[in-house]
């Protein structure tokens, strides 16, 4: 009778664990957890576990214990209640550690469970000393203590990590699951202490049919507990997405920034409340300089995290109400709902330009940006969002084009000065063929020898109305409209022209350095054009120097790239004008095909009072020498800032200490005196 009862739980609690593997695997195959792949096994292994179990217990009631089946299914049995254990907890602790069990080491342990299993089968043949186990003795009480304990222990570290997977209050599933593994756990060690009883006093008990209620409740609820949770996790996941799938709507992929669309909308209500209370409103309009520049010199990539740390710096400087939006590229919004005066809306973008000033370190490396902003104001420049929104635009080009790192606000006066850029550029369409263009000339200096080695050239447009105006008010100008090309082709004939005649006059080895912009080097025929020029003038191309700023430098494509080593294969000489402004990197200047470097006049001025410029100087003139580069500093102005240049061996200098740039002819009396000079040292020397 005590058999037969035993072969009745152990198959009740069978049929349940196969139906709970069963439910798991569905699941498995459904949601690709991890960690149901190990509870299926797991409770596959003890449906195996029990089914072999009540096989032995069958065979022991028809009084064939001895048999080698026997044997083999008490290994079998013993090998399922360790695996068992084994991948209940691997379930559970990729549930919390919310990672894989690595490979390697779930199989070490599978097979530590095999081995050890299999050792405990023959426990028997150890204590009985050769009897056969009939499964009432020792052996069988010392099986069935380790069995149910470690079974107990188990689902006790599985219920604690389960229940801690997730909080309390995460649902339902999870407290199911982990309470009835707690209990399912508690009842093994029930059983443990069912069979040290039933082994001291010989008697079984009585509410053994209970139990294969409680066990087969358990495992009902274990099971659907795990179809709650399950559908639980599947809801979360799917309010998650769609939270997120909004988010994505309003919101700038990269920054994390509201987008356009939520920028308009909140412009709108701003603008009604602004309305209905009689105050004002501000809309920025803020473009980083030169960011294309480093998104082409350092990547991508680098650009990506400098947009990230810019949007950072905004939204923590502003308050909670106002609303900084990418509108895409490096153009940014911001919304300023509540202005009193013009000058908090001022206030506002010069702490903005302020904070992105301060250096940005990405990836080691220190980087620089600077903003341009355009500023419109509710209701003064539109009263809708769209007007604004355009006011402030047209505020930011102005800002740029009064030379980037400025502030504007947007005023009626925008249009007028819009008609005064048109009127300029017609005006310079006309400027080459009325001859209002004109060359000045400033020296190059040699430090060592002090003699002049060469003359740039600098433009000058003699404004019939404006009086004499310097590049900086019209080549960005001519650059954009492409009349850079006819201008600059101009200049470098009037100044290979004009150093024929200086050579002619006793400097044979004097140079012409020409400033060029990209726009010329990107037509087809530069190349020809430059050795056209050269003939014509009879100038040889080592007496030629062209000065490429770095930034267009650093832009230059292979196209661009190519026709600058044609030119150096001709002997024309490369030069890297203001230097240290740009974003050089290293292997992008160990391709350039550059004679010299010229430091940015910026750095040259503070040489001597600012650290940090004579750092960079050092650093630039160190750079060249690797790269077996010239060094001219520029902007020289001051004994001291010659004499450090000197000391710290650069190769030549120019600047307002030697002279400003002059029209040819004042350059022609002092280049006299000079040949004068060489003359004597000759005479000197002879
Ligand atoms: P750049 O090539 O760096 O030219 C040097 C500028 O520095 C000149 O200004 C010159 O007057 C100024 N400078 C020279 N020495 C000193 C000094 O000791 N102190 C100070 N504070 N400034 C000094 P400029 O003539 O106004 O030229 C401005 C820029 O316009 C030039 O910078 C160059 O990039 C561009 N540019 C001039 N001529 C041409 C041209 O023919 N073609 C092109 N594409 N660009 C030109
Ligand atoms: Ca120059
Ligand atoms: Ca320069």
């Amino acid at each position: 009778m005590i058999m037969s009862s035993n072969v009745s739980t152990l198959l009740v609690q069978a049929i349940g664990a196969l139906f709970i593997g069963a439910v798991f695997a569905h699941f498995q195959r459904a949601f690709h957890h991890g960690y149901l792949r190990h509870w299926t096994h797991s409770w596959f292994a003890a449906a195996a576990m029990l089914a072999m179990a009540a096989i032995r217990n069958i065979i022991r009631e028809t009084g064939e214990p001895a048999g080698v089946v026997y044997f083999a299914l008490g290994v079998v049995t013993a090998v399922a209640a360790l695996l068992r254990i084994v991948w209940l907890l691997f379930g559970a602790w990729e549930l919390t550690a919310d990672r894989t069990v690595p490979r390697a080491r779930a199989r070490q342990l599978v097979g530590a469970a095999i081995v050890l299993g299999a050792a405990s089968a023959l426990l028997p043949l150890l204590f009985g000393q050769g009897t056969v186990d009939d499964g009432s003795g020792a052996p069988a009480l010392v099986r069935t203590m380790i069995r149910a304990g470690l079974g107990g222990f188990a689902f006790a570290a599985a219920a604690v990590l389960v229940l801690r997977a997730r909080p309390w209050h995460a649902g339902l599933g999870h407290r199911l699951v982990g309470i009835s593994f707690f209990a399912y756990g508690a009842e093994q060690v029930h059983y443990v202490g069912i069979a040290l009883w039933t082994w001291a006093t010989g008697h079984t008990i009585g509410y053994q049919p209970l139990l294969n209620i409680l066990d087969f409740l358990l495992q009902f609820f274990m099971a659907l507990g795990m179809v709650i949770w399950l559908l639980e996790d599947e809801r979360r996941s799917a309010v998650d997405a769609a939270t997120q799938i909004e988010h994505l709507a309003y919101h700038d992929a990269l920054t994390g920034l509201p987008n356009r669309q939520l920028f308009l909308d909140r412009l709108d209500v701003a603008i009604a409340s602004a309305h209905r209370s009689g105050g004002q409103l501000g809309v920025f309009f803020l473009d980083l300089d030169r960011f294309k520049l480093i998104n082409d010199s350092l990547g991508h990539s680098v650009g990506d995290k400098l947009l990230q740390v810019v949007s950072r710096r905004m939204r923590t400087l502003l308050r909670d109400d106002d609303t900084v939006t990418r509108l895409g590229g490096d153009e940014f919004t911001i919304l300023v709902p509540t202005v009193e005066h013009v000058d908090d809306a001022t206030a506002v973008a010069r702490r903005v330009r302020e904070a992105l000033k301060l250096p940005i370190v990405i990836d080691g490396r220190e980087l620089f940006v600077s903003a341009s902003i355009g500023i419109s104001l509710y209701p003064n420049d539109g009263d809708d969002a769209d007007t604004l929104l355009r006011n402030a635009d047209t505020a930011m080009y102005r800002a740029k084009n009064q030379g980037r790192d400025t502030i504007q606000l947007y005023a009626p006066a925008m249009n007028a000065r819009a008609l005064e850029q048109l009127t300029l550029e017609n005006r310079l369409r006309r400027a080459l063929p009325n001859g209002e263009l004109e060359l000045f000339y400033q020296p190059i200096v040699a430090m060592q020898t002090r003699r002049v080695a060469a003359m740039e050239t600098v433009l000058r447009w003699r404004h019939p109305e404006l009086g004499l105006l310097s590049p900086d008010s019209f080549i960005a100008l001519a650059e954009t409209t492409g009349l850079i090309v006819p201008i600059g082709e101009w200049v470098l004939r009037t100044a290979c022209r004009q150093l024929r005649q200086w050579q002619e006059a006793g400097l044979p080895e004097l140079r012409a350095a020409v400033n060029l912009s990209v726009r010329q080097l990107q037509q087809p025929d530069f190349v020809p054009l430059v050795s056209e020029i050269l003939a014509e003038t009879g100038i040889t191309s080592e007496t030629l120097e062209l000065e490429l700023t770095e930034s267009m430098a650093m832009q230059s494509d292979g196209d661009t790239l190519g026709k600058l080593r044609e030119l150096k294969r001709l002997g024309v000489r490369i030069s890297i004008d203001d230097f240290g402004t740009g974003y050089s990197s290293l292997s992008a200047l160990r391709l350039f095909p550059a004679d010299s470097l010229k430091i940015d006049r910026s750095f040259v001025g503070d040489i001597v009072t600012d650290p940090d410029d004579a750092a960079i100087a050092e650093a630039v003139i160190a750079l060249a020498r690797s790269l077996k580069l010239q060094v001219i500093a520029e902007g020289v102005e001051t004994r001291e800032q010659l004499e450090f240049l000197r000391d710290h061996q650069c190769d030549y200098w120019q600047g307002y200490l030697f002279c400003q740039p002059r029209p040819a002819s004042a350059c022609s009396a002092m280049l006299s005196r000079e040949v004068m000079v060489r003359q004597s040292l000759g005479l000197i020397r002879g």
